[in-house]
């Protein structure tokens, strides 16, 4: 990881959730460098305790807490377990997030015949509990964690929400009408809190990350049989101007500055896509 500067959070109390995650875990590697002490929360405990270690033997201060951004007792626990090892919380990042296989379509376009074909996922094989299950997780697993640690942040001057994104906010992806739709909700949520939480001085933004290779859109971007690109992929690097995915150090800039306050303390409400110029392409 190389921070593109550095920002000053010492004494400042950062907590992450899908802190375990490929992301998110840089992220509070990131935020750890800077001086913030930091929670890492993810579903699996063992991931989060594992990325705090990591950031411990940097020389960081970093926890990990086993929590479901699902439930609010999880939740209320990790929120009491930060208050008591590091005070209360200036910044929360909502990274937790994700799809579902069975909320995904095989082909971009309906055919003539797809619904009768067994071999095909069409929007009409669309599963009922998955597409609920991927606007659960991502909204209410924005929506709840910061019900329970935007209450520490009430009145105390700095704080911050950063939430996750993502490219197709702003124009849907093929495939993916779930997890599209889901992350529309994201950046809309975002400006609606960061008008709701304004006068209690709490800034609220978002980052719309393009296209990173992680474990989560693997199987949609390489070829598990031969190692290559997927057609897909292809065409993601097609209709990107800078032509390669994004690594995790380029989100870094865009996390640090919606995270200083004096950076970007008058920046509310906005969600910045961190693409390559795709989301600026019209594809001619
Ligand atoms: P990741 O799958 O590596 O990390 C997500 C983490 O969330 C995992 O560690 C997982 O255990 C955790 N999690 C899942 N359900 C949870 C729950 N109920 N409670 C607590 N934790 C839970 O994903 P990533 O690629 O690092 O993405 C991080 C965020 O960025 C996500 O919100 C994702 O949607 C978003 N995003 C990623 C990309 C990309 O290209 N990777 C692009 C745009 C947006």
């Amino acid at each position: 990881m190389t921070l593109p500067f550095q920002i000053d959070l010492s004494g400042r109390v950062a907590v992450i959730t899908g802190g375990g995650g490929v992301l998110c875990a840089e992220f509070g590697r990131a935020l750890a460098s800077c001086g913030a002490k930091v929670a890492l929360l993810d579903l699996d405990g063992n991931a989060a305790e594992r990325q705090a270690a990591a950031i411990r033997a940097q020389g960081g201060t970093a926890i990990g807490i086993a929590t479901n951004v699902l439930e609010r007792p999880s939740l209320e626990h990790a929120a009491a377990t930060v208050l008591a090892h590091f005070g209360p919380c200036d910044l929360l990042l909502n990274g937790a997030g994700g799809n579902n296989p069975k909320g995904t379509t095989s082909k971009e376009s309906y055919e003539s015949g797809d619904l009768a074909d067994p071999a095909v996922s069409s929007f009409f094989d669309l599963d009922q509990q998955a597409v609920e299950f991927v606007f659960k997780l991502n909204f209410m697993g924005t929506l709840l964690p910061t019900q329970v640690f935007a209450q520490q942040m009430l009145d105390r001057p700095g704080c911050a929400i950063i939430n996750m994104s993502s490219m197709n906010a702003f124009r849907p992806l093929t495939k993916i009408p779930a997890y599209s739709g889901a992350k529309a909700a994201i950046s809309n949520f975002t400006q609606w809190l960061a008008v709701h939480f304004a006068d209690a001085g709490i800034r609220v933004n978002a980052i719309a990350p393009g296209f990173f290779e992680t474990a989560q859109n693997q199987t949609l971007l390489i070829d598990q049989v031969s190692g290559k690109y997927t057609e897909r992929a292809e065409k993601i690097i097609a209709h990107t101007p800078m032509r390669r995915f994004g690594i995790t150090d380029d989100l870094l800039g865009t996390l640090l500055w919606l995270a200083s306050p004096q950076a970007s303390g008058f920046v509310n409400g906005i969600v910045v896509p961190v693409d390559g110029g795709f989301s600026a392409y019209s594809g001619v």
